[in-house]
């Protein structure tokens, strides 16, 4: 954690003395509940975000040169988590531009996962030998600054041929799985969303669908009775929900998460590793017990994919083996995602995992346990 401070300590803060806003009274209101009015009130320019949070001089350089890039924006509910004076906050660095933004390295890319390559339809990522990604639109509610699809994300570029997707998919009968994302497409209205659901099960070879998705975490109020009694209309149907950290599991996350359970609908988590974030061992093993409680299942770390302006959230494959290696024989298997690299340029993603095995022979493989004690496997 010291180290963390470290690699990012801001200058001083330019707002002593000032008070800000909260949502004190917003949030006694029965609208606070709505998630129509936390969408429609998000915050999405330096003036507003001035009101609830100290904004640093970087930062305020990071808004003005903005345009060229990721559009801004957070919920009322997501701001309120966020210590307006902390410019460590964890939240906060993953939704507030900074400067590091208009700067690209060698190795980064505007898609760094190859998806556009991979497009048969447009709006259609097809990889894999028996699943698709689907990406229904491109607006979210929050959008964060790593984001793998900035390029895409708010651009009011990106183009779906909805009608040829379906086409493609009853054409393809090997796929059958559609995993629906964007953008975030719970951004869409229930009848909307529905009418793709139903699209996609009426297509027989389609046995799985899944929405990828970081509302419950962003806008939990998005998860209503009535999102719910349509979803389960669609069995099987999952959901992958996009987790960063601790101070995301609220009251108001946990009501959502159960009312996706009690539905029957399984819950599997995303976290991508994120420097000054979510980059500690002991910070993520809390997070991936959290999730659990919730009947999330921990599905995936992602590395940091190299996206154009994202150097300053990246990490090393060395920390993010240092983090599992910390959470196998430490804690609950259903708490241990596997950790990916999504490989640059389009292989898809890779797992990747401390070392085992020790050494292998005809008939006899050396391993190693969570604590470091050694033993053999003898094939006989
Ligand atoms: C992540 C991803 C999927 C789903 O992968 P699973 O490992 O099955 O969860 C499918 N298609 C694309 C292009 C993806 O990036």
């Amino acid at each position: 954690m010291a180290q963390m401070l470290i690699n990012h300590l801001d200058p001083p803060l330019p707002c002593s003395g000032k008070v800000f806003k909260t949502f004190a009274a917003e949030k006694l209101s029965p609208e606070w509940q709505d998630w129509k009015w936390q969408f429609r009130n998000r915050i999405t320019s330096l003036e507003q975000l001035k009101d609830y949070i100290c904004v640093t001089a970087e930062e305020e350089k990071a808004f003005q040169a903005a345009g060229k890039n990721l559009p801004f924006a957070v919920t009322p509910y997501y701001i309120d988590l966020i210590d307006p004076l902390d410019p460590n906050d964890p939240l906060r660095k993953t939704v507030i531009p900074r400067m590091t933004e208009f700067t690209t390295t060698a190795a980064e890319m505007v898609d760094p996962c190859g998806e556009d390559s991979h497009m048969p339809v447009p709006g259609l990522v097809h990889r894999y030998p028996d699943r698709v990604l689907f990406l229904v639109n491109e607006t979210c509610s929050v959008y964060c600054r790593y984001c793998t699809r900035s390029r895409i994300v708010g651009s009011g570029k990106h183009k779906v041929e909805f009608e040829e997707v379906y086409d493609y998919l009853r054409n393809h009968p090997e796929v059958r799985d559609v995993l629906i994302s964007g953008g975030d497409p719970l951004v869409m209205s229930d009848e909307k969303l529905e009418g793709i659901i139903s699209n996609l099960r009426a297509i027989p070879s389609i046995e799985v669908v899944r929405l990828g998705t970081k509302m419950p975490t962003v806008l939990p109020q998005r998860i209503t009775e009535n999102l719910v009694n349509m979803l389960k209309k669609y069995h099987p149907f999952f959901m992958s929900i996009h987790f960063l950290h601790p101070n995301e599991i609220t009251p108001e996350v946990e009501r959502a998460c159960n009312m996706l359970a009690d539905a029957g609908i399984p819950t599997f988590s995303q976290t991508v590793l994120l420097k000054g974030v979510n980059d500690d061992p002991v910070l993520m093993k809390s997070l991936m017990q959290k999730m659990l409680k919730l009947r999330i299942r921990p599905y995936y770390i992602y590395q940091c994919d190299p996206v154009q302006g994202t150097s300053h959230f990246r990490t090393s494959i060395d920390k993010g083996l240092e983090i599992m290696e910390h959470l196998r024989g430490h804690t609950t298997g259903y708490a241990i995602p596997t950790y990916v690299v999504d490989a640059p340029g389009g292989g898809g993603k890779i797992p990747v995992s401390p070392d085992y095995v020790l050494s292998r022979e005809p008939g006899k493989t050396v391993l190693r346990n969570f604590k470091g004690d050694v033993y053999e496997y003898i094939e006989e």
